[in-house]
């Protein structure tokens, strides 16, 4: 018998170094190239408002294929290169599959398994569908207390659990996103002294409510997630209050959650992915605009998917995050 974390950490850490998690499931710095364009330049803009330190450490967290640092590193050279000069690459990423992917495109990058190894000094760092992959907990109201989830031989067992500060219904799922909340809130508690911001962008309600969100992707459709572990990708939504708070009480200005759709649109989606598309044919032109869409429509990527920024609290309000 395993707590569900424990299961989940176990399983995602196979997935990822036997899979091309691709091949499951793709995300918005593979859907278009402006994503990680943008967040290249959203990170140069926090540059300059913390005077534009001659050194600081950019930082990815899972990520992926490379393709959002690429992106990023492509557009700051050409629009920002005193921010390219400053900056060093830093990769937290634990799968060693994906270590020589992003190898591949980002030569330069210095790898870790953990955030904890990072050098100190300012940070900036970008995370993108990177927390809805770290394990979660899972607790059920059970008469007058709480159940927790553990997992055996494919199924969930309950096992009593001391008393949760959280409202729910007879036998209704209540999620604790225990490995994301402690991982922001040692960020910010990082940033709030050495100076830095973070950006976390993924997908969850802005607030949180009981539900039951693990799920597993396998060939790019909905399994059981506790059946053969490490052969799909778990996630589960995560709690950007519980983010919120727990970066707040760790001493960093916090801006959002804020609807990727509105986040990104205000940061040029539309203008960049138009400037790119009048080059091209008219078939090419409207693929591309159908990738901007992709990531800003409500009904699409917009909505369901938010960003967070975990600020030093000296710092203007970022970029996206005012009219
Ligand atoms: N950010 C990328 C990839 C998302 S998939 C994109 O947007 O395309 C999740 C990424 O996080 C993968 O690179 C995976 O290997 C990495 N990852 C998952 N759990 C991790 C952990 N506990 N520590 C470090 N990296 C992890």
């Amino acid at each position: 018998m395993e707590r569900l974390d424990a299961f989940m950490a176990r399983a995602n850490a196979a997935y990822y170094a036997t899979h091309d998690p691709f091949a499951d499931f793709t995300t918005a710095p593979e859907i278009s190239q402006v994503f990680g364009e943008l967040l290249g330049l959203w990170a140069a803009m926090q540059w300059q408002a913390m005077g534009a330190p001659p050194q600081v450490i950019l930082a990815e967290a899972g990520p992926g294929r490379g393709t959002l640092m690429a992106d990023a590193l492509r557009a700051v050279r050409r629009m920002v290169p005193d921010f390219a000069a400053a900056l060093t690459v830093h990769l937290v990423e634990n799968s060693p599959r994906l270590r020589a992917v992003q190898a591949a495109k980002l030569p330069d990058a210095i790898w870790h398994d953990t955030l904890a190894t990072l050098p100190p000094g300012p940070l900036l760092l970008l995370a993108n569908e990177f927390l809805d992959a770290l394990p979660i907990r899972q607790f059920v109201r059970r008469g007058a207390g709480w159940a927790e989830r553990y997992v055996a031989h494919g199924a969930f067992v309950e096992q009593p659990a001391t008393p949760l500060a959280r409202t729910a219904r007879e036998g209704e799922v209540v999620e604790v996103d225990a490995a994301a909340t402690d991982l922001v809130a040692a960020v910010a508690q990082r940033i709030a002294a050495e100076g830095g911001a973070a950006l976390f962008i993924d997908y969850g309600p802005a607030t949180s409510a009981p539900g039951d969100s693990l799920q597993a992707l396998r060939g790019g459709t909905q399994a059981d997630p506790l059946a053969d572990p490490g052969s799909a990708d778990l996630t589960a939504h995560v709690d950007f209050a519980a983010l919120a708070h727990a970066a707040r009480a760790a001493g960093a200005a916090v801006h959002g959650p804020l609807p990727q759709g509105i986040f990104l649109a205000r940061l040029g989606l539309f203008q960049r992915t138009g400037a790119l598309a009048r080059t091209q044919q008219p078939a090419v032109a409207a693929r591309l605009l159908d990738t901007a869409k992709r990531l800003a429509e409500p009904d699409q990527m917009g909505r369901l998917f938010k960003v967070l920024a975990v600020c030093h609290p000296g710092l203007p309000i970022p970029a996206g995050f005012f009219e």
